[in-house]
This record gives structure tokens, sequence and C-alpha cells, in this order.
């Protein structure tokens, strides 16, 4: 399968069934056990990473959410300051990000853009990525971590699916992402390679955690220029 075909099935995915089931996930609402654990897991994930920017002052930040998904974690940062560009494949998904934020105050600081990741451009002091390589097989991967290295000044984060002998076991037997998020396909990807790439490109490891629940499992990494 080429890149494009890739692209179109995850674009069409988020802007059909995998809305339905994402939004349901990160916007609240009833679910079933399994999307409970990966909406308590994506939850931690997403804390995380406020931590790590709470951490600097974030007032006017420039800060780059690509693949933002419905907002989970550009919302709570334009809260707290940042100046927030946040951007998706899926026009659905952007949808809901701007429907959820009408109804807020403080938010004149952050723009949705329905946008694929590829065709961003310019310069931001942090670029964020959480949970889409996980869409992605390995050499497109590295390709859009390029392409997110190079609008960072100082820092991206990154969050990803680790390729460890464990979740390769669980994947291959399907308690990976159960159920229906198996309409697209999910990839794990080995942590020394997302470093190389980093490294690559002249940003070096300065923070990493790792949420774990029982259905959920992302690596976090942030890579600072130094
Ligand atoms: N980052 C968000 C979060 O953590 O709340 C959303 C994560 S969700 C699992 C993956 C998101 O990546 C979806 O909203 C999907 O539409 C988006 N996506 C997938 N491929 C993309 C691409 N090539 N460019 C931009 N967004 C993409």
């Amino acid at each position: 399968m080429n890149a494009a075909d890739d692209k179109t099935i995850v674009k069409d995915y988020f802007n059909s069934t995998g809305f339905d089931r994402w939004r349901r996930i990160y916007c609240g609402g009833e679910v079933n056990k399994v999307q409970l654990d990966i909406r308590n897991g994506h939850q931690q994930t997403v804390e995380t990473v406020l931590n790590w920017l709470q951490d600097d002052d974030l007032a006017g930040m420039s800060v780059c959410d690509a693949g933002c998904g419905v907002g989970s974690l550009s919302i709570p940062l334009a809260q707290a300051g940042a100046r927030v560009y946040a951007s998706d494949i899926s026009e659905k998904m952007i949808g809901e990000a701007k429907r959820a934020v009408a109804e807020l105050a403080n938010t004149d600081n952050l723009t949705f853009a329905v946008q694929d990741l590829e065709h961003l451009s310019g310069k931001y002091h942090t670029v964020v990525c959480l949970d889409v390589l996980i869409h992605y097989p390995q050499e497109q991967a590295a390709e859009m971590i390029s392409h997110l290295c190079s609008l960072a000044e100082s820092r991206l984060i990154l969050s990803f699916a680790p390729k460890t002998p464990a979740l390769s076991l669980l994947k291959k037997i399907g308690s990976f992402f159960p159920g229906p998020s198996k309409a697209t396909r999910a990839y794990l990807h080995k942590e020394a390679d997302v470093v190389k790439i980093l490294n690559s490109q002249g940003l070096t490891i300065q923070r990493q955690a790792m949420t774990r629940t029982r259905f959920y499992f992302s690596r976090i990494l942030e890579a600072v220029r130094t």
C-alpha cells in the first residue's frame, strides 16, 4: 500500500466510524470497559504533556498541535495562555473541537484547521503530536517526524505506541486496541528508531514518560534543540 492510500484510509476512518468512536472516548458519554480504559490512558498522556508544558512560562508561547483530534490538549493549553495552532486531517474531528471551543471563554489564542500534518509550515516554539503515529508504518512515520522537527524551534513532544516484545505479542493476539478500532491498522514503533530520527534532526531527548493501562500504551518523548 502506498503512502497516499494509508492516509486516505486514516482520513476516511476519522471522518466516519473512527470519529464516532473516538469522540465518545475523548469527549465523555457512554463507553464500554475497553473504551473507558483507553479514555483514562489517553487522559493520563494529555496530563503528562500539559504538566511538562506548564513547567515553562506558557504566556504567548507558540505551540503547534499536529493531529489535534477534538482538542483534548489544545483547549486546556490555550486556556493556560499558549498561542495554539491545532490541526487535524479529519474535518469531523476539527468540527467537534470548534464546537467545544465555541462555548468557552479565553480561547482567542486558539486556531483550529483541517490540515494534513505533512502540509504544516511555519515555526513554532513547541510542536506536539500525540497518538498519531500509531496510524502509520515506520517509513511514513519517519518522514512525519522529520517534518515536525523542521517546524520546531525549541522542542518536539511526540507520543507513540512502542514496539516492545510484550506489545508486539498483545497486538498479534488482538488484545491491543481491540474492537472496532481494528478498522485501521495499529502500527508500533521502535523507540530507538524514533530517537535516531530526532537526533538526526538536531534534537535530543530531555524527558520521557510511559502511559500504560490495560489497553492503552503510549511512550512520550520530549526532544529539545540544544
Ligand atoms: N492528538 C489527539 C489527542 O491525543 O487527543 C488525537 C489522537 S487520535 C488517536 C489521532 C488523530 O490523528 C485523529 O484525529 C486523526 O484524524 C489524526 N491524524 C491522522 N493522520 C493524520 C495526518 N496525516 N495529519 C493530521 N492529522 C492526522
